[in-house]
């Protein structure tokens, strides 16, 4: 397909991951998992990209397969009609109208978020004299357990692609195999005594605050933080 034009209303490509630009911002997944299956990397710094990285490798992949020619940059969708006419009349044109404003802003606000606040919260720790972070309801929080990938590693994976493999089937699978896990009541108390072991480590000298960092859901009914 190609008789079609993606309108942005950004003056980059890249979404998310070109108006987050906050200390801290990364990828909230294994990057090996949210990149594309087809378009695997050996060079990623870690295992959960940073902001950089990912806007960088948007831009390669999308020059890579000739996206930007359907890009029209600066141009804010204000309204969308679909229009059954032309979709009758076979037209070439897509049977969607749009009202567009060209825009010529950055865009780089800070979200609320709490998965965005786990991240910047940390990097503002290491430099504020006083941080106070406000909370309207708690949310289960996992070690992110991320690592930068060595030389030696990166290597390997170059040079034995099924070792790429590997390493986007297997967190695949042990988050397919754990949602069926903690998804059984018979089992995910082990898994909440776990997380509430962890997150007691963390802040030993603080018991008063403990209830407050225990999300009142069961674990994975609302999204995990990690
Ligand atoms: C810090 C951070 C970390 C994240 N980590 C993960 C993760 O680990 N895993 C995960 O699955 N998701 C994650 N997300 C969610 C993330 O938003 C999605 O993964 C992904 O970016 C969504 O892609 P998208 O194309 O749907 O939306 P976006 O990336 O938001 O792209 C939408 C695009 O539409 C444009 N646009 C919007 N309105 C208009 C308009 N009226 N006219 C023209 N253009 C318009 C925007 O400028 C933007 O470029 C994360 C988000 C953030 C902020």
């Amino acid at each position: 397909m190609t008789d079609f034009l993606v309108l942005e209303k950004n003056s980059g490509l890249g979404g998310t991951w070109y108006e987050n630009r906050y200390p801290g911002c990364a990828c909230g997944i294994r990057i090996a998992l949210y990149s594309l299956s087809f378009e695997q990397r050996r060079n990623w710094t870690r295992d959960y990209a940073t902001q950089k990285e990912m806007l960088k490798y948007l831009k390669d992949v999308s020059q890579k397969w000739n996206v930007p020619r359907y890009i029209r940059l600066n141009s804010t969708v204000l309204e969308a009609h679909w229009d059954d006419h032309k979709l009758q009349r076979r037209s070439r044109f897509p049977p969607m109208a749009f009202r567009v404003q060209s825009s010529r802003h950055t865009s780089s606000r800070p979200t609320s978020l709490c998965a965005s606040a786990v991240q910047i919260v940390p990097e503002l720790a290491k430099t504020a004299s006083q941080l106070t972070i406000y909370q309207r309801s708690p949310k289960w929080i996992v070690p992110r357990k991320d690592r930068s990938i060595s030389r030696a590693e990166k290597n390997l994976l170059t040079w034995f692609s099924p070792l790429r493999w590997l390493k986007r089937a297997v967190p695949m699978w042990l988050r397919e195999s754990v949602h069926a896990y903690i998804t059984n009541p018979d089992y995910s108390q082990t898994q909440i005594d776990w997380v509430l072991r962890w997150m007691k480590a963390r802040v030993p000298n603080k018991p008063e605050g403990w209830d407050a960092l225990t999300s009142r859901y069961p674990l994975g009914c609302t999204r995990i933080l990690v």
